[in-house]
């Protein structure tokens, strides 16, 4: 059985005083980390602040993004090194908007899930397709190479331990969902193709989350599908009172 995870992404929302509130009201009510995951990536601004109020709460803190580099001149940039010294526990690494506005590669992305693992960050590594590609019936060959370019040179043992997070940028702030049955024909293809790179085993561990508008309204039917873990969930994590009904479907 795969523990499910949920994870909020933030994206470039919330001043520090409205992190800090949402953070201390939902930091009471989440699930025992016994039962499942729930993660927070919040602008790196607050990370620390974060990391403290959730101290005493399952709540995980996780970045958006992050340089490779242990250091360097790298004007603007956060290393997995200052990520993991404040406390952070997770990083989402290729999101599509980082692909998309911020010249982010399936080379830069398997740096970046590398540097993770060697600093203690689990990484949560979005995948996903265009509205053009899955019109051209081009989903899964899409989905299962930038998946092999993310993972290349991880060992199993790192497999088993990140996650994966399939969302179909067509229906990534726009309110259209991909159908459940859709989710998990994609997030099944996934673990085909890593049970083809590592073993049975290894893709059976594999936790593969579905995100595109996800909201406390659809999430359970999602959740509900065989290979489907978790969420990972942007303008519904917004608000605490629906990051909450998120993680009681999940719970
Ligand atoms: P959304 O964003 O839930 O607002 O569609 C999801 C994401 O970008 O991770």
């Amino acid at each position: 059985m795969r523990k499910p995870i949920i994870a909020g992404n933030w994206k470039m929302y919330k001043t520090a005083s409205e992190a800090k509130q949402f953070v201390e009201q939902v930091s009471g009510l989440v699930p025992d980390a016994s039962k499942m995951d729930s993660v927070i990536c919040a602008p790196s601004l607050f990370l620390p602040q974060l990391v403290v109020s959730a101290e005493n709460s399952p709540l995980r803190i996780g970045a958006q993004t992050m340089h490779e580099a242990v250091e360097g001149a790298f004007t603007g940039e956060i290393s997995p090194v200052q990520l993991a010294d404040i406390g952070v526990d997770y990083v989402i690494i290729g999101h599509s908007e980082r692909r998309q506005y911020f010249n982010e590669t399936d080379d830069s992305v398997n740096k970046k899930v590398h540097a993770a693992f060697e600093h203690g960050l689990t990484p949560i590594v979005c995948v996903g397709e265009t509205l053009a590609q899955r019109q051209d019936g081009n989903t899964g060959s899409v989905v299962e190479k930038q998946v092999a370019h993310a993972l290349n040179g991880l060992s199993g043992q790192q497999v088993e331990k990140l996650v994966l997070a399939y969302e179909p940028i067509w229906a990534i702030g726009t309110g259209k969902t991909a159908t459940a049955e859709d989710a998990n024909e994609v997030c099944g293809i996934i673990r085909g193709k890593v049970a083809d790179l590592y073993s049975e085993q290894t893709a059976d561990q594999l936790r593969i989350q579905y995100g595109g508008s996800v909201k406390p309204s659809n999430i359970e039917e999602l959740l509900g599908m065989q290979h489907i873990d978790g969420a990972l969930v942007g303008g519904a994590s917004l608000e605490a009172e629906s990051f909450l009904q998120l993680l009681e479907a999940g719970n």
